[in-house]
């Protein structure tokens, strides 16, 4: 029978069944967002199409399959079926598969598979709607907690990693309200803009939280993030101490570093893909040229200063060997360099972006690799 022994000796019977639940776990994962969005019960058997509200057999709630047959159609009123349906359904597939083969048939490997189900769905309900459900991400800091303390064994790096996240989200909240206050009202002086001063308080922060983009701003979603006083600004809402605080519960505080930075790095990517696209739409992306390859160059030219400091301190013959690495970097940077100079000389024509999936980004892919732990063990040695 299907034991854990004969799993492990035929890995292909193994991906193939991570293949299948992944899809199927997904496709429950994506109907608990759309639930959660249309405020109706999470747990509820029975489903009804989102577009004719017909109720759908249960050959009809398998992933991906019927979406491909039916060429994306609803059977009954052939309305287009939205395709976020199937690629969450693919994307959650294939995590399964990778964590499958990370972790093995573990205790660890299950959780997560739940931690990375619950990013999943706090990523969809955040690209919606600016929303972070509590009722999602509470019980799961609870179950993250009960991992840490009984399997990973490492309960106190959970809960630094928990409290950590609350204050640094406090601090930026707070401090990034400072900044916003003194950037706007220089912003002001600089153009006035006699259609927004008309629109009223609230929008005007609305809008103008796009404007602090490189910063990752995330507009407080309207149900449960939103300041009771009228026209607050929040850099970064309060859902997201709570996704910080998840990801720590999980992975430690450790864990918790890893992903924010590489949530820096992923959101930049994110903003800049964002605003190409509304350039792209409003015919201007021949004007982000210029910055764009300025940004490059500058980037470019300050590795290639470091890496000449280097040959200088460190001798040239030890740092030459280094060199694919250095031209690598230097693209690297050049790159995210170019994206942001992009996204701050473009920032008039821009949207609110939310925060959540660049955190949920780097909080899968720091559950695959954590270079904090690498340096500080690299340190005690
Ligand atoms: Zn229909």
């Amino acid at each position: 029978m299907l034991n854990q022994e004969y799993l492990r000796q035929h890995p292909f019977i193994l991906n193939a069944l991570a293949l299948v639940i992944g899809a199927f776990c997904g496709n429950a994962v994506n109907l608990i967002a759309q639930r959660i969005l249309a405020a109706q019960p999470i747990f509820k058997l029975q489903r009804d199409s989102a577009c004719c509200a017909k109720r759908l057999t249960p050959l009809e709630m398998v992933p991906i399959i019927p979406y491909l047959l039916r060429n994306g159609r609803c059977r009954y009123c052939g309305a287009t079926i939205h395709w976020q349906g199937p690629l969450v359904e693919a994307i959650t597939a294939i995590t399964f598969v990778i964590l499958v083969n990370t972790f093995g048939l573990s205790w660890q490997g299950a959780a997560m598979i739940y931690f990375v189900c619950t990013l999943i769905v706090v990523c969809i309900t955040d690209f919606r709607e600016q929303l972070i459900p509590h009722h999602i991400t509470y019980p799961a800091i609870l179950v993250g907690i009960l991992y840490n303390a009984f399997v990973s064994r490492d309960l106190l790096g959970a809960l630094a990693g928990i409290g950590l996240s609350y204050i640094l989200f406090d601090f930026v909240s707070f401090y990034g309200l400072v900044w916003h206050e003194k950037y706007q009202s220089k912003l002001a002086a600089k153009n006035v803009c006699a259609d927004r001063t008309a629109a009223g308080a609230d929008t005007e922060s609305q809008q103008d939280s796009s404007e602090s983009q490189i910063l990752e701003a995330d507009t407080a979603s309207p149900s449960e993030q939103k300041p009771t006083n009228i026209g607050a600004f929040s850099l970064v809402g309060s859902g997201d101490a709570v996704l910080a605080a998840l990801i720590a519960a999980f992975l430690g505080w450790q864990g918790l570093i890893n992903a924010l930075v590489i949530s820096i790095f992923a959101g930049a990517l994110i903003a800049a893909i964002y605003r190409l696209v509304e350039l792209h739409k409003h015919q201007m992306l021949r004007q982000c040229m210029k910055p764009a390859m300025i940004g490059f160059a500058s980037s470019f030219a300050v590795i290639c200063f470091f890496f000449a400091a280097f040959c200088i301190i460190f001798s040239a013959d030890r740092m030459v060997p280094l060199l694919p690495g250095w031209i690598t970097l230097a693209f690297v940077v050049g790159f995210i360099g170019a994206l942001a100079l992009t996204v701050l000389t473009t920032a008039r024509i821009s949207k609110p972006f939310p925060l959540a999936p660049a955190l949920a980004l780097g909080a899968v892919a720091a559950i695959f690799s954590n270079p904090i732990g690498a340096i500080i063990r690299g340190g005690a040695q």
